[in-house]
């Protein structure tokens, strides 16, 4: 995919501009939890990566470690389930859930074919954003009610 300088930029300012708060969690970088010992920012976390694409319409935001669950890393001292963060669990979101996420909080970068383009499970990419366009699916809690 040829990105245009304009793609490009949108996702070099994707973090600043939606907030630099996780859109799981309600992070924001000046909530890192005490036990964590490296830097503790929101970043860009790709919802498909093959080809993996430097552009917003590919990417969710997550904190430092929503983003590192997502990735399969675990944590077992902060993750009670309930507290400050309710909603950051030990359990990575579904590609349904990263895809509502992304339709709910970034819809004028929500782009089925792009993200489709993107990843080996064209089909069920396609398949799943048809459904949650349809149907009344669970949406996200509001991002102001986080935190
Ligand atoms: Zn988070």
């Amino acid at each position: 995919m040829k990105l245009t300088a304009e793609e490009k930029r949108l996702y070099k300012t994707f973090v600043h501009a939606c907030g630099a708060k996780c859109w799981r969690c309600g992070r924001t970088p000046n909530n890192k939890p005490a036990w964590w010992n490296s830097p503790f920012l929101c970043e860009r976390s790709h919802l498909v990566n093959s080809p993996r694409v430097e552009s917003r319409k590919c990417c969710v935001l997550l904190c430092s470690l929503c983003h590192r669950i997502q990735h399969g890393d675990r944590f077992t001292y902060d993750l009670t389930g309930g507290g400050r963060f309710p909603l950051c669990t030990q359990t990575p979101l579904t590609l349904e859930e990263l895809l509502t996420m992304k339709r709910d909080r970034d819809p004028d970068f929500f782009d089925p074919e792009v993200l489709a383009s993107c990843s080996v499970k064209r089909e069920l990419v396609l398949n799943i954003c048809r459904e949650i366009q349809n149907a009344s699916v669970r949406r996200l809690p509001d991002l102001e009610t986080l935190k």
